[in-house]
């Protein structure tokens, strides 16, 4: 079948999730794949920011931290939270950064087996969680990281693995592999980065769960990071990063360290308050989203690209899009040129390296016919060679 534009906009025109595109700011010219990496703003998000800055910091000053609600936002935040990952109210906390919250989860799961001295995380996962489980190893001492394509966990403490991997693309099956550590003993801690947002995930059978809201969420620059701890561990799991908001009475200022009861025993300290209100923003657009409607349109977006370019590029994702997240990946010796001239001409992906170029699918703005336009570049760039200019060859700090 040939797939023409008019098809595309036909798509678009009985697509139930279109009125969600006027709740984003985009640019005219540009189509934006990077949703993955960095979610576009939504549109009542200077508006929230601005209103934080002006109405509640301008006036109520220090106040703020009763009157306007900051004091509890990692918490509400969390609540509002929790659907998008299959939790509930009470079991997820909002700030710090995805590092933390995995630096958090991990050293938990580890207290919560002492008699064990491995942990299992996976080389492929985003290099940040590898590092951090490393670091902690050494903090520690003792303890061997092994990799998950070992495939053992009986003498594991903790596991931690992406729901979606950031580089192909490719599922990992939460509910299986999942009861499989729990059989052997371990604790499961899922990052769900690459997932929320783009798929109804469900962390509610693991132990910990973690993930940042800036990618398919939309909560913006910097937003702040979630962390769900499964009731069963409440009351035993300790918070190695024991800050004052964890504490069971912040304001009695103490001298020892106390826990907190229930999910704010892992609150660390001070909220974002300013991130929040634009993440705040974007979960006003969440509450109103039907997620099977988001996983189906992703998956119709990922295979119109992946058809479209056909095999002018080598797929580096899972050719069934059921076996895949959100966005699709090539494989190209010369990927990051390639993916220069494709910006340069309105297109926006990103290159990982060494040789991945990676496309994001926001399904709630980005269109069928915007997919049809970027796959029409991207094989201009290449029929044309466009990449080999010189201008695209010297590399950005962030790729
Ligand atoms: C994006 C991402 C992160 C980001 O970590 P930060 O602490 O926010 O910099 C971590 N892990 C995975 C799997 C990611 O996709």
């Amino acid at each position: 079948m040939v797939i023409d534009r008019d098809h595309c906009l036909a798509l678009d025109a009985g697509d139930p999730l279109r009125a969600f595109r006027d709740e984003f700011v985009l640019p005219q010219d540009v189509v934006y794949l990077v949703g993955n990496s960095l979610g576009a703003p939504p549109r009542r998000a200077a508006e929230r920011v601005r209103r934080t800055v002006e109405d509640e910091w301008g006036r109520q000053l220090v106040g703020g931290w009763n009157h306007a609600g900051w004091y509890g936002q990692p918490l509400t935040t969390g609540d509002r939270l929790a659907p998008l990952i299959g939790a509930g109210p009470g079991q997820v906390v909002v700030g710090n950064t995805t590092s933390i919250a995995i630096y958090q989860a991990v050293a938990a799961a580890l207290r919560l087996r002492p008699d064990r001295r491995v942990i299992v995380s996976d080389v492929r996962n985003f290099p940040t969680d590898h590092y951090m489980v490393q670091g902690l190893a050494r903090l520690l001492g003792g303890y061997e990281v092994r990799d998950f394509a070992e495939g053992r966990f009986d003498d594991a403490a903790a596991v931690l693995l992406p729901e979606v991997d950031y580089r192909t693309g490719a599922l990992y099956d939460v509910p299986s592999i999942t009861a499989r550590v729990q059989e052997a003993g371990a604790l499961m801690v899922w990052d769900v980065c690459h997932s929320v947002g783009a798929m109804a995930v469900d962390v509610s059978e693991a132990d910990f769960a973690v993930g940042c809201t800036y990618k398919y969420l939309n909560g913006g620059p910097g937003a702040p990071a979630f962390l769900y701890v499964n009731p069963r561990h409440h009351a035993t799991a300790e918070n190695v990063l024991s800050g004052w908001y964890s504490h069971a009475e912040p304001f009695a200022f103490e001298t020892d360290y106390r826990p907190a009861e229930g999910i704010r025993r892992f609150a660390v300290s001070t909220p974002h308050v300013l991130s929040f209100a634009a993440l705040e923003a974007a979960l006003d657009v969440w509450e109103r989203v039907p997620m099977d409607q988001v996983r189906t349109k992703s998956m119709a977006l990922t295979s119109l690209f992946v058809d479209l370019i056909g095999d002018a590029l080598e797929l580096a994702s899972p050719a069934d899009a059921a076996a895949r997240g959100s966005q699709v990946s090539f494989r190209h010796p010369d990927g990051y040129p390639v993916m220069r001239a494709l910006i340069d001409r309105g297109v926006h992906g990103d290159f990982r390296a060494p040789d991945i170029l990676r496309f994001g699918f926001a399904p709630l703005y980005i269109r069928y016919a915007d997919v049809y336009d970027a796959a029409a570049t991207l094989l201009e760039v290449l029929d044309k060679e466009h990449w080999r200019d010189e201008r695209y060859t010297t590399r950005l700090a962030v790729t």
